[in-house]
């Protein structure tokens, strides 16, 4: 190995058997199970993670009890100040925080201090929490010398449970305004690469959450059904694959929780023939290969409408084929590694599927080699001629692989968007603001793009999900989590 990884800056290369953090501290899971947590780009083994069991899961949940009532007596302005002190460390430590994200999730170093900084700013606004909480009030609201007034409050303990690609950010669109509104949180990593979050605890330690407030629990499987079953668990964040979605969003509900489970993809990009090709192909390019494709916003199909789609279709192709493949730590690379080898094999099978059932192959990712990497690299696919009835235009693939479609007219392109299960995102290059505004109000997807090619929501919007990859109706982030966080309280009030 010519460019061996320890040449690149890693935080460490190795962060040992992972412990739990509960109760302010760090505590050995009972978990006789482990995994292996392999760097993608490496194949190396990084971490050894604990499949924590039913009784970790219970001793998070008695710690964070114990914490919770001076924990919601605490004024919101003195919750807020917590929030301060952890975005300052985030701040401190924002390169090794992307830097772990890049070696154990496999994504460019630049796609990493994105992700950490979407986190940092969902902190910055649920440090706005004395505004954000405040409830309503109507003097003679309930007649004359009645008064009436809805404030809100918390619940107690919340759980989150998130996927492996974007290891800090997700678990960010809840846990700050649960935390912030008064609730505790208990915070269950994908088991793929959960280093990111060991770091982020350390910092919520040093940050001085009390005791219990916030928790990390490992595991997989077994760890997330103790937390949809554990009593005093009042509600749950979920973002994974719609099948997992699915049997959270019902297996919580069963238990009398509050769910919201955001649940897998397949987006679709459609481009009018009066777009500006040129400023359009780089664009297509980010949303369909960005994070090898890894997004739960990624463009997955790409439509051309009428005469666009041969110019289309060589631009496109010419760009995802200049993309520089490697070690996402290496400043110059485009694009990393998909997240397992398992993963890879499951990519590669579905591109061989797409030429078995007729589309054609214009740039082929399936045999690439990245010199001195032994990671699970698929390059940069192109599949044309694809139709609605083949798996690779109807199943999520979660990987740098890219379907073109061509489209008679916007009509059929939307017709494509809202015949999927799915309805996370969509979007539309145009310059005709009423093609545009007609695929807005007509397609039945959460997060759509007006020229945009990846419409990921700030902090203070909602990010929305519909159909499949969305099962619940409060989302993640800004005025949404907070109603999620809290319940309502009506006082009315006669002073006779
Ligand atoms: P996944 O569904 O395999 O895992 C997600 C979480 O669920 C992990 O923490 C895992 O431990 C747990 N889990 C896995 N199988 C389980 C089971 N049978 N029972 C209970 N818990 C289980 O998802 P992933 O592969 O980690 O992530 C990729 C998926 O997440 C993609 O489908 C992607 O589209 C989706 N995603 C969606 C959004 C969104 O906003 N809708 C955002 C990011 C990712």
């Amino acid at each position: 190995m010519v460019r061996a990884a320890a040449l690149l800056p890693e935080v460490k290369s190795h962060y040992g058997d992972l412990k739990n953090y509960v109760g302010g501290g760090w505590r050995a899971a009972e978990a006789t199970d482990w995994l292996e947590d392999t760097n993608p780009a490496t194949g190396h083994v990084i971490a050894r993670v604990p499949l924590s069991t039913k009784d970790d899961v219970d001793a998070a949940v008695q710690e964070a009890l114990r914490g919770w009532d001076a924990w919601r007596r605490m004024p919101p302005l003195d919750r807020a100040r917590h929030f301060f002190a952890l975005r300052d460390l985030m701040e401190q430590r924002f390169e090794d925080l992307s830097r772990v994200v890049v070696q154990d999730m496999g994504k460019t170093i630049e796609e990493a201090r994105g992700e950490v900084r979407r986190a940092i700013e969902n902190v910055e606004v649920a440090a706005g929490i004395p505004s954000l909480m405040m409830g309503y009030n109507l003097a003679d609201g309930a007649g004359a010398g009645i008064d009436e007034e809805v404030s809100y409050e918390p619940l107690g303990v919340f759980a989150g449970i998130s996927p492996f690609n974007f290891p800090v950010m997700v678990q960010f669109w809840f846990w700050p305004y649960a935390v912030a509104t008064g609730n505790c949180w208990i915070a269950k990593p994908s088991e793929r690469d959960p280093a990111p979050m060991q770091l982020v605890m350390e910092l919520v330690q040093r940050a001085g959450f009390p005791a219990g407030v916030v928790s990390l629990v490992h595991g997989a499987k077994d760890t997330v059904n103790a937390i949809l079953d554990h009593p005093e668990i009042r509600g749950v964040s979920f973002v994974g694959s719609s099948a997992v979605a699915r049997l959270v969003y019902s297996r919580a509900a069963a238990k009398g929780k509050r769910v919201q489970a955001g649940g897998g993809a397949k987006n679709v990009l459609v481009v009018m023939p009066d777009a500006k090709l040129d400023k359009v192909v780089s664009n297509l390019v980010s949303s369909c290969y960005g994070c090898a494709g890894e997004r739960c916003l990624a463009g997955s199909i790409v439509v051309g409408v009428g005469e666009v789609h041969a110019d289309l279709r060589r631009k496109f192709s010419d760009a995802a084929a200049a993309l520089k493949v490697g070690y996402g730590l290496d400043e110059t690379v485009q694009m990393g590694p998909v997240i397992s080898s398992a993963h890879r094999d499951r990519v590669v099978g579905f591109i061989d599927r797409g030429e078995e059932e007729g589309a054609k192959v214009v740039l082929d990712g399936r045999s690439i080699r990245v010199a001195g990497y032994d990671g699970y690299f698929v390059g940069p696919t192109v599949l044309d001629a694809v139709r609605p009835e083949m798996s690779v235009a109807r199943k999520e693939i979660f990987g740098p692989v890219a379907s073109l479609f061509e489209s008679e007219g916007l009509e059929e392109a939307v017709e494509t968007i809202n015949r999927s299960p799915y309805g996370n995102a969509a979007t539309i290059y145009t310059s005709s603001g009423k093609d545009a505004r007609d695929f807005r109000s007509r397609v039945r997807a959460g997060n759509v793009g007006i020229n945009v090619g990846v419409a990921a929501p700030m902090a203070y919007f909602p990010f929305g999900g519909m159909k499949d990859s969305f099962f619940g109706d409060l989302h993640p982030q800004s005025r949404d989590a907070i109603r999620f966080f809290t319940d309502s309280k009506v006082v009315i009030t006669r002073w006779p």
